[in-house]
């Protein structure tokens, strides 16, 4: 999860399946996105389901994601919780700037932009950290970044070892 991925360069039938995988895995999981290297794929997709400030649910695929974030007057830091399906069942606070602008390519391979506020900001910012090798974790500070870790021990033994794949194999079965 350390490492960056490898940007997408064909948008055939293969890449097709695998976001439509992506995007029923990230729904069985009930997440709000996805990133391939939460399911073991090496290329920069990320999938995403997630409200706004203002309640509107907004939803895409970004490949080749390149994050703009506010900067000097205009960064504001919020602090609120976040969670990572790849850490079910833990949640902490984590600071991030309040708006993020996404730019990138859909499964087509054609250009998408997404600009968003609230969790929406907070998932692109999320989901683009990911593809990137870095996870939520490494933006805490070392004590809520070791509590949010226990937190997840405790619980995930309530999980497949290999959450959120499993899902992607039983929801792949069910569309068969
Ligand atoms: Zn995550």
């Amino acid at each position: 999860m350390h490492r960056e991925l490898s940007d997408v360069t064909s948008f055939d039938d293969d890449h097709e399946t695998l976001v439509r995988d992506m995007v029923a895995t990230m729904y069985a999981a009930k997440g709000v996105g996805l990133a391939a290297n939460q399911v073991g794929v090496d290329l920069k997709v990320f999938v995403f389901d997630c409200p706004d400030d203002n309640e509107n649910q907004v939803t895409g695929v970004v490949c080749n994601p390149v994050l703009l974030l506010p900067e000097g007057r205009d960064r504001n830091l919020e602090d609120e919780d976040e969670g990572c399906l790849s850490l079910p069942g833990a949640f902490t606070s984590c600071a991030r700037p309040d708006q993020s602008h996404v730019t990138g390519l859909d499964h087509h391979g054609e250009p998408v932009s997404f600009i968003g506020d609230g969790l929406l900001a907070r998932c692109l910012q999320h989901e683009t950290d990911h593809l990137f090798g870095t996870v939520f974790g490494d933006r805490l500070p070392e004590r809520a970044r070791k509590k949010l870790y226990r937190q997840h021990q405790e619980l995930s033994a309530n999980y497949p070892d290999d959450w959120p794949v499993t899902i992607l194999a039983d929801e792949a079965l069910i569309q068969r």
